[in-house]
């Protein structure tokens, strides 16, 4: 197990919508609060994306923003190479689409992704605006996921892509399914969704499945962490959706 974790933020300055970049700051004080001594680093859309960082970040972003950070995953094809290879990466709604192999923007406008994810993305006509509450079906995971939902987006997975949960409430990947609902898409180390939140900060479970991957050891061997007000916070997004735990 490493005592230093390095945790790279990817292009802050266009995806970071609802402050999916306090993801980086959950991880790292869930990292520093067992003795890990974390670093961010923010990496930019003129930059090139070092490929062997111990875990990334990515937020959402509108489509404009979408579209540049789209454009600066294409041209960084080393750091996409290795998240083919298993490079721990987190990706939130529009971070989810363009690390896919396709989207389609609200103008109808076709976006090459990054090909990172067996999954592709095309417009619902409609956005899905909402809490979105699910049943994990990432192993190891136990807790029902929460996050706040805002995308016109619906996304449809390859046999290569697993769901990250099963829709308890709200839409998901797609608001019109057929056949159960859910959210996300896993592949490798990366874990997508489309919960806002920041999601880590709702979802501590999460936050130490992504740090137990970047650090190489399993959950379980991680110190637990003494946090009431995060046990709060997420109970009190269950219950406000009013889904039963
Ligand atoms: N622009 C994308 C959509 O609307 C993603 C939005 C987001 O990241 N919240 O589908």
């Amino acid at each position: 197990m490493t005592d230093r974790l390095t945790i790279g933020v990817i292009d802050p300055e266009v995806l970071g919508t609802y402050g999916d970049t306090g993801n980086a700051l959950v991880l790292s004080h869930r990292a520093r609060a067992r003795g890990i001594a974390t670093d961010i680093v923010e990496i930019h859309l003129d930059e090139a994306i070092p490929a062997d960082l111990d875990l990334y970040v990515m937020g959402g972003g509108e489509d404009t923003a979408q579209a540049l950070a789209a454009d600066h995953l294409r041209r960084c094809a080393d750091f996409t190479a290795a998240l083919r290879r298993g490079r721990t990466l987190l990706a939130i709604c529009a971070s989810l689409q363009i690390l896919g192999r396709s989207y389609t923007d609200a103008t109808g406008r076709e976006v090459a992704g990054a090909e990172v994810l067996d999954i592709s993305t095309t417009p619902q006509g409609h956005r899905s605006i909402g809490e979105l509450v699910t049943a994990p079906l990432l192993p190891g995971l136990t807790q029902p996921l929460t996050g706040f939902e805002n995308h016109g987006g619906a996304t449809q997975l390859g046999p290569d892509a697993r769901p990250l949960g099963r829709v308890l409430s709200g839409s998901g990947n797609a608001a019109d399914h057929d056949g159960g609902a859910v959210d996300g898409a896993c592949q490798g180390g990366v874990v997508a969704t489309y919960m806002h939140g920041p999601v880590l900060a709702r979802n501590a479970e999460l936050a130490d499945y992504l740090l137990a991957r970047a650090v190489g050891c399993e959950v379980g061997d991680l110190a637990e962490l003494d946090m009431p007000l995060v046990d709060q916070l997420h109970a009190e997004r269950v219950r406000a959706a009013g889904v039963s735990a």
